[in-house]
């Protein structure tokens, strides 16, 4: 397989636009969109396609290309809130396919519910996109290794770059515990030399 042939499908294209959409506003995702330029994440283009998937290249570009305009710190706030935006949305499209809203899922202890929990949405990814994730649980943390990342593909930065993922993770943790806020950092990234991106989640609330 050659670095082309990692994909996103297109519901997670749509996800992730609805997203940005949210907290940039229609307009300033069409302008982000022509800058870049990232024709697959359009509206049109996305509903346009049947089995049309976006390459992780491009989920890469999405977000140097939120950096470049709104420099490093404004575009990381922005990827940070539109992946929190993102996850309601994701539940929308595949909450049914994670069966979190069970009873039995409901009466579990915390923090072995935040760990059921992410090692289904760890699945979900495995099973529906190219995107690979292991979670692994140590010392009252929930360490979430993706080991094949769209979000940094072929990008090179000093410190981790993944905030897309680090909101969204940060959104379901909140989610799962009815309410609560837990500390989430990603701690290694392929794009800095790492061989995972890594984020770290508390398993304890900050509140
Ligand atoms: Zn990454």
């Amino acid at each position: 397989m050659s670095a082309g042939d990692f994909f996103y499908p297109r519901k997670m294209g749509m996800i992730i636009l609805l997203g940005l959409e949210e907290v940039m506003g229609v307009n300033g995702v069409d302008a982000l969109l022509q800058l870049a330029p990232l024709e697959e994440f359009s509206r049109q283009s996305l509903q346009a396609g049947k089995e049309q998937a976006i390459p992780f290249q491009k989920v890469g570009l999405l977000q140097s290309t939120l950096e470049q305009a709104y420099g490093p710190r404004g575009g990381r706030g922005l990827a940070l809130r539109a992946g929190r935006a993102c996850f309601k949305y994701g539940l929308r499209e595949y909450g049914s396919l994670l069966g979190i809203t069970e009873t039995a899922f409901r009466l579990l202890p915390l923090p072995a519910k935040l760990f059921t929990g992410a090692r289904v949405f760890a699945d979900l990814f495995n099973r529906h996109t190219d995107q690979k994730v292991r979670v692994e649980e140590k010392d009252f943390k929930i360490f979430w290794h993706i080991d094949r990342c769209p979000l940094c593909w072929e990008r090179k930065a000093d410190e981790p770059i993944c905030h897309l993922a680090v909101g969204l993770l940060q959104e379901a943790l909140y989610w799962v515990s009815g309410g609560k806020v837990f500390h989430v950092e990603e701690t290694a990234c392929i794009a800095r030399g790492d061989p995972a991106c890594v984020i770290l989640m508390d398993q304890t609330p900050l509140s």
